[in-house]
């Protein structure tokens, strides 16, 4: 599904990436985990194409096509997801048009009938209950003086309701205390299937105990220096990164 060729990039002039080689199958769990600074984000930046990051070498495939060119938008019509590290609020617009446009855009591009207010609220309100959140949240602006924990959770009900093939999760535990983080986990677990891929990066273990990788990398100034199991996110925990070095 993912195919990542010896990338180089980063952002404002800044080689941050550093020859990144990874591959995603249909159905994976893919856990990328390292040190703040280690350039997670910057990769899941490049994936979704936002502005200003730049790619020098290498390339990303999307169902073995080059994605390199296309927009954020053309991206996310495709499939792809992220959930941000740092959600973005965005005040003046209601999160349930929010959610209903962006459904509707990706309906429209994949031929479908578009959902009317009423269909739109039955099925809102099934996801909602997936991720424990209170329908009142829905009136709101997007992320609008959301709490750190519902911003998160937020990002988790964006991705139910779009249903992408590929979700890049970039720290979406951080923020969260152990009940919310259940429950998160609990959304991402149930949305597996054979034809959903994930890409979850974390600099903690914890996250990894609810939902379970089929494959760590561990990255190290923009190249992954270590790939394995689940359980070498339990190696980094006892020992941290410095043995990898
Ligand atoms: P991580 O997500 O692993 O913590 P990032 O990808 O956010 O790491 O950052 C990797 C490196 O790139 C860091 O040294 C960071 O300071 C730098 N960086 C990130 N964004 C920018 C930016 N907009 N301008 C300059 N440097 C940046
Ligand atoms: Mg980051």
């Amino acid at each position: 599904m993912l195919e990542i060729k010896n990338l180089y990039g980063g952002v404002e002039g800044k080689t941050i990436l550093n020859g990144i080689n990874l591959s995603i199958k249909p159905g994976e769990m893919h856990a990328i985990m390292g040190r703040n600074g280690s350039g997670k984000s910057t990769l899941s930046n490049i994936i979704t194409g936002r502005d200003g990051y730049m790619v020098t070498k290498g390339d990303v495939l999307f169902n073995g096509e080059s994605i390199l060119d296309w927009s954020p938008e053309a991206r996310a019509l495709a499939g792809i997801f992220m959930s941000f590290q740092y959600p973005v609020v965005i005040p003046g617009v209601n999160n349930t048009y929010f959610l209903k446009a962006a459904l509707n855009a990706k309906r429209k591009n994949a031929g479908k009938k578009e959902l009317d207010a009423v269909g739109f609220l039955k099925l809102i309100k099934e996801k909602l209950k997936e991720v424990d959140m209170d329908p009142k949240y829905l009136q709101r602006a997007v992320n609008d003086g959301f709490s750190g924990g519902e911003k998160k959770r937020n990002e988790i009900l964006q991705m139910l309701t779009l249903e992408p093939k590929l979700a890049i999760l970039d720290e979406t535990d951080s923020g969260l205390d152990i009940d919310a983080l259940k429950i998160v986990a609990d959304g991402v677990n149930r949305y597996r299937n054979s034809n959903r891929s994930f890409l979850v990066i974390t600099h903690y273990q914890r996250l990894l105990n609810y939902i379970e990788p089929d494959f760590v990398h561990v990255l190290i100034d923009g190249k992954f220096v270590k790939s394995g199991g689940k359980e070498l996110a339990l190696e980094l925990e006892e020992k941290g990164y410095n043995w990898l070095e």
